[in-house]
C-alpha cells in the first residue's frame, strides 16, 4: 500500500528513539487516501497494561495487538475514540500474562464486577498520563483533539488524532464533582457504562441470542451525567448500555445519540447490537453508529470466528444504510479490545474495507461521509456547551 500511494517516508527523532513516519497531506478525491475516524479502540489499555516499552509498542510497527503508529498511518487512519477502560481487579489467581504480552485476557472483560471509585480513578488518571507522554513523544504525528476544527486540522495536515474517550463512568463521581475536572484534562466523550453496572446505569451483558433489553434504565445519577454532559458538551457514547438506558437517554440529551461501536441486531442477534427501532432513533436525532468490526457482534451466528469475511461488515453498513440513510453510519472497529476478521487483520487493513466498500457501490463521497464526514457533524453538533 506505502510503496503503490508513493506517500513520502521520513523520519522522526523524538526523546527516545528515531521513529519512521510517512503520511503528508493527502488529496482525498482518491478513494485510498480517505481517512478514517473510528469510533472506538482499546489501545490505550493494551499499551497500558504492558509492562515495560509502551510508547515503543505505540511508535514501532509490530504485529502485535491491532493499532500503533506506523499501522495507524499506513492504514488512513485520521484519528478516533482511544478509549480509557477500568479492567475488573483480578484475584491473585489470575496468571499476570496481560502485564507481560500487552495483550488484554478475558478477565479483563470480567463482566460481574464493578470497580471501586478510587481504583477507576487512578486507572483513568494514569491512562490520561499515557496518552501524554504518546502524544509528546510523537512531535506532531499525533494529537489529542479537543475541537472539531483540531480534528479537521489533523486531517488535512496527516497527523493522528485521538479523542480521549471513557468507556464506562466508574471514576466519574456519582455527583459529578469531577466531571468538568476531566473535561479540562481533554475528555470529550463518555460510554455512561461499560457491560457491567455502575453509578450511573446498567450495562447490556455480553449475550446470544439476546434483546439489548436487559436491566433497569438510567439511576439518577445517570441522568444528571446526560444533562451535565449535554451542557459540558462532552459526547454520550450509547454503546454497551442497555436498551432501557439507551432510551432515557433519546429521551433526555440534546444531542444526537451515538453508539461508537455496535452492530445491527437484525443481522446478529447479539445483546450488544443495535434493534430496528434503536436504530430509527439515531436517525430522528441525527445521530450515528459506529460499525463493530468484532466478529462475533458481524455473524448471523455470533460465533467468536476469526474467518469471518469483510463483507460481513459491509452488509452491516449496507443495512444501517436502508434503513436509516448514509449519514448515520460511521466504522468504531474496537481495534485492540475484539477479535477482528482475519482478512481485515489490524488497522492497516482499512483500506481492504473501503475498497469493499468502493466495489458494493458507495462513491467516493459516499466513503468520506461514512470514513470521516459523519463524525464531523456529530460531533460539532455534540461539543456544544
Ligand atoms: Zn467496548
Amino acid at each position: 500500500m506505502i510503496d503503490g500511494t508513493g506517500w513520502p517516508l521520513g523520519k522522526v527523532s523524538t526523546v527516545n528513539a528515531t521513529y519512521q513516519i510517512f503520511r503528508n497531506p493527502r488529496d482525498m478525491d482518491k478513494t485510498e487516501n480517505i481517512l478514517i475516524i473510528d469510533g472506538h479502540n482499546d489501545t490505550l489499555l493494551r499499551l497500558y497494561q504492558a509492562d515495560s516499552n509502551k510508547l515503543n509498542l505505540f511508535f514501532k510497527r509490530s504485529d502485535q495487538g491491532h493499532i500503533d503508529l506506523p499501522r495507524a498511518l499506513e492504514g488512513g487512519f485520521g484519528g478516533g475514540f482511544f478509549a480509557m477502560f477500568v479492567p475488573a481487579i483480578k484475584d491473585h489467581s489470575t496468571p499476570p500474562a496481560s502485564q507481560t504480552s500487552g495483550q488484554t485476557t478475558t478477565a479483563d472483560w470480567d463482566t460481574s464486577r464493578g470497580v471501586p471509585l478510587d481504583y477507576a480513578q487512578k486507572t483513568i488518571a494514569n491512562m490520561i498520563e499515557l496518552l501524554r507522554e504518546l502524544e509528546e513523544e510523537a512531535a506532531g504525528e499525533f494529537k489529542v483533539v479537543h475541537t472539531v476544527e483540531e480534528l479537521d486540522a489533523c486531517l488535512s495536515s496527516g497527523a493522528v488524532a485521538a479523542i480521549m474517550h471513557i468507556e464506562g463512568a466508574e471514576a466519574i463521581e456519582p455527583d459529578l464533582s469531577n466531571l468538568a475536572e476531566y473535561y479540562e484534562a481533554g475528555l470529550r466523550s463518555v460510554g455512561i457504562t461499560w457491560s457491567r453496572s455502575n453509578a450511573f446505569g446498567h450495562g447490556v451483558p455480553f449475550e446470544y441470542p439476546s434483546s439489548p433489553d436487559i436491566g433497569p434504565g438510567l439511576t439518577k445519577a445517570g441522568r444528571n451525567l446526560v444533562k451535565s454532559c449535554n451542557q459540558l458538551g462532552i459526547m454520550i457514547d450509547l454503546s454497551h448500555l442497555n436498551e432501557k438506558g439507551f432510551w432515557e437517554v433519546a429521551s433526555l440529551s440534546d444531542a444526537p445519540l451515538v453508539v461508537t461501536h455496535s452492530g445491527v441486531h437484525a443481522l446478529c442477534p447479539a445483546s450488544r447490537n443495535l434493534t430496528d427501532k434503536q436504530l430509527e432513533a439515531i436517525a430522528d436525532s441525527d445521530g450515528l453508529v459506529g460499525i463493530n468490526f468484532h466478529v462475533g457482534f458481524l455473524r448471523a451466528d455470533g460465533k467468536n470466528d476469526p474467518e469471518t469475511p469483510i463483507s460481513d461488515i459491509v452488509q452491516h453498513v449496507d443495512y444501517v444504510v436502508e434503513k436509516i440513510g448514509i449519514e448515520h453510519v460511521a466504522f468504531g472497529s474496537d481495534f485492540d479490545g475484539a477479535t477482528m476478521p482475519k482478512s481485515l487483520g489490524d488497522v492497516s487493513g482499512f483500506p481492504k474495507l473501503m475498497s469493499a466498500l468502493e466495489e458494493s457501490g458507495y462513491s467516493n463521497q459516499e466513503l468520506k461521509q461514512i470514513a470521516h464526514e459523519n463524525w464531523l457533524r456529530v460531533l460539532r453538533e455534540s461539543w456544544i456547551s
